[in-house]
């Protein structure tokens, strides 16, 4: 017997879509069984329909996107959509294997290059959160969103940071470490903060501009599971 099923309206693949989860733990396993996406990505792709409805014809970039679901929805709609993967070894900017190399600390991209950002369940692994935020609202164009998944496991308590950079620009641990997958490593992906719904704050205190956090629950949508809130964080027009 499956741990929850339903149907309705995949936001990513779209009408007469079932959602099936064989293990209770939705976040992971709560698949649509057509296009095989999980309940963080339909919420995302909702967020992106409903406040964002012309992405298609905006300046996308998504950082470090796995091939699938709403990464493959926009790269294939959005004639503007750039990914770009972090290799460590290659220079910024650069596109060794055919996508371009951009480290989200210090992007090379100019002031006011997008108008949305996407990331899905990066933020947790980037070990200077607060020079990505800065860096992603220097790129947004007045108007733009930074529109994201990142895991909020902390929810009642305080973002616990578990890796940081240490002065010489090596990494110090302050947990255990923890890995993720990673998409274009098998080594994973380390775990450098345990974030809590304090992100809010810590984007505000390190960029200047508010973040929504958006939480969805709706089975009709497929969209149930632990940790799929989805953040906006918006960079304001200049008032006229
Ligand atoms: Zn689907």
């Amino acid at each position: 017997v499956p741990a929850l099923e339903s149907s309705g309206t995949c936001p990513i693949c779209g009408d007469g879509a079932a959602f099936v989860a064989h293990n209770p733990w939705l976040r992971d396993n709560f698949l649509c069984q057509r296009c095989g996406s999980l309940p963080r990505e339909r919420a995302l792709m909702a967020v992106l329909n409903e406040r964002f409805p012309l992405w298609r014809q905006g300046v996308l970039h998504e950082s470090s996107p796995v091939m699938r679901g709403v990464s493959s929805r926009l790269a294939a709609e959005c004639p503007n959509y750039t990914p770009t993967q972090f290799y460590p070894d290659a220079p910024l900017g650069s596109a060794p294997q055919g996508v371009r190399c951009e480290n989200l600390e210090c992007l090379t991209f100019p002031d006011g290059s997008f108008d949305l950002h996407v990331t899905q369940d990066v933020l947790e692994h980037v070990l200077d959160p607060a020079a990505a935020f800065r860096e992603i609202a220097r790129t947004l164009k007045p108007g733009g969103a930074h529109v994201f998944t990142v895991p909020l496991v902390n929810k009642h308590w305080p973002t616990v940071v578990r890796a940081r950079y240490r002065p010489d620009g090596g990494v110090e641990l302050l947990a255990e470490a923890v890995y993720h997958g990673n998409p274009i490593s098998e080594d994973g992906a380390l775990v450098t903060r345990d974030w809590g719904f304090d992100i809010c704050r810590f984007i505000f205190d390190a960029c200047g501009l508010f973040t929504d956090t958006i939480i969805i629950d709706d089975l009709s949508r497929g969209i149930r599971a632990e940790y799929i809130e989805v953040l906006v964080t918006w960079k304001p027009r200049p008032e006229a």
